[in-house]
């Protein structure tokens, strides 16, 4: 359990807004290890690879943007969650390979949800105020798809443990991923927190 492991990528916004200090700060601070990193300019279809590695993606993404439109009383684009979809990986394309990305693999208990707690919502006019996407973006559907564009909202996090070990495996080679201890992890982890009183 406390080796669970996820996959965060900084998007090319974040990277241009000075701000991949303060997202990997957030994962520090809560207490995840830091267990891979690399800074990579990804190719398109390889963009492909990573968001369609869920079969279900464009569904569940789909469907989402018409909820995120319906519950503000919008009208989404399309009814068809597969053609908002189609839309979508077109314009992530574009974004994500418009600079350089930083992909990361952290590591602690319960990695995969409390990042994506740690990150907020898919739509920066929506998440949370405290998480990465509430605090230091302001997009929103109705904007990214005027402007015919993908959302930015900074990071992208793995969704479910399945898809954080397939993205690891498609962004990684095993060699990459470091074994090491913490010290914070005894403090973490340590049942009997023996061995801090001289
Ligand atoms: P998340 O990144 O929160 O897991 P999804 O997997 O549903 O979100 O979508 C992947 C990425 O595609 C999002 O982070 C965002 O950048 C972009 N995206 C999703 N829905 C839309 C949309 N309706 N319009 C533009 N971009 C979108
Ligand atoms: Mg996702």
């Amino acid at each position: 359990m406390k080796n669970e492991q996820t996959l965060i990528l900084i998007k090319p916004d974040g990277v241009q807004r000075n701000l991949i200090g303060e997202i990997i700060g957030r994962f520090e601070r809560v207490g995840l290890k830091l267990v891979a990193m690399k800074m990579v300019l990804p190719q398109s279809d390889f963009i492909e690879k990573h968001y369609t590695i869920d079969p279900e993606w464009r569904r569940i993404t789909g469907e989402k943007t018409i909820k995120g439109y319906r519950d503000k009383g919008l009208q989404p684009p399309f009814d068809d969650p597969y053609k908002i979809t189609e839309i979508i990986l077109d314009n992530l394309k574009k974004f994500m390979t418009a600079g350089p990305v930083i992909a990361m693999v952290w590591q602690g208990v319960h990695a995969v949800k409390i990042v994506r707690k740690l990150v907020g919502g898919t739509e920066p006019l929506s998440s949370d105020v405290g998480t990465i996407r509430g605090d230091f973006v302001l997009d929103s559907y109705q904007l990214s798809d005027t402007d015919d564009r993908a959302i930015r909202n900074l990071v992208h996090a793995s969704g479910s443990i399945e898809d954080a070990e397939k993205e690891i495996n498609l962004w990684f080679k095993s060699e990459e991923i470091i074994n090491y201890k913490l010290i914070s992890e005894k403090i973490l982890y340590d049942v009997d927190l023996d061995g801090i009183l001289e």
